[in-house]
């Protein structure tokens, strides 16, 4: 291989060769493992555009990874999960016409922008988000991600539904002081829904799903053991 060397202002063999070097993104010290042009006449290390641009992905995604922050792809997904353009997503985030571009292209995001992308991965965040800036889309646009965002909500609660039950087949119940909780929160929940509708409680964090029971449930009812888990199965 040749390429035109500065140094010896010819033409000269050129060589790859791996070297450590460290680069400075945002305030840290990145190390990487670079791969870099060599002219094998004077020894000296040339520039390449393509070696450089590929050292300079390599460092942006170790930043990434020790930083925690979104990948180019994670980035793509988020936008193209609400069904956006570019162009769109960058209007409702108020950023440059380009920044989205650039960011699914591999530049690195400022923590703000990462953030803000991480906060509306959640359609329960973005939706409070799109009330608060309707006006930055046109109405075409607005109501699309609005139904966009009705359909992400019910397709993730459909998951989860599925996920718990799968979990509350092999289920134990543990008595415990939630026992009450659990109890307080079913009646309010039962208070407004048919027998069959299914029960999502919330206990300490974790989600138990039930049914409102077919064999029925008054007020001096307790939940049972064998209730909730004839239900899971
Ligand atoms: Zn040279």
């Amino acid at each position: 291989m040749r390429e035109y060397c500065d140094y010896c202002h010819n033409e000269e063999d050129v060589k790859i060769v791996n070297k450590d070097e460290v680069y400075p993104v945002y305030g840290d010290e990145i190390p990487v493992k670079a791969q870099v042009m060599v002219c094998m006449h004077c020894g000296n290390e040339l520039y390449s555009r393509t070696l450089d641009s590929q050292t300079l992905k390599k460092v942006y995604d170790i930043y990434r990874r020790k930083h925690k922050l979104l990948f180019p792809n994670e980035i793509k997904a988020i936008r193209e999960q609400y069904c956006l353009s570019q162009r769109a997503f960058s209007k409702l985030l108020n950023w440059g016409d380009k920044t989205i571009v650039r960011y699914e292209n591999g530049s690195l995001q400022d923590y703000v922008h990462n953030a803000l992308l991480l906060f509306l991965r959640n359609p329960v965040h973005m939706e409070e988000y799109l009330q608060m800036n309707e006006n930055s889309l046109n109405p075409k646009d607005r109501d699309l991600l609005f139904k966009r965002i009705k359909e992400l909500c019910k397709q993730n609660n459909t998951d989860e539904v599925g996920k718990f039950t799968d979990t509350l087949k092999n289920f134990q119940i543990v008595y415990s002081s939630d026992y009450e909780i659990m109890e307080r929160e079913y009646h309010t929940a039962s208070a407004n829904s048919n027998e069959s509708q299914t029960v999502l409680f919330h206990i300490s964090g974790e989600y138990l799903i039930s049914g409102a029971c077919d064999r029925g449930m008054n007020n001096e009812s307790s939940i049972k053991e064998d209730n909730i888990l004839n239900i899971a199965a």
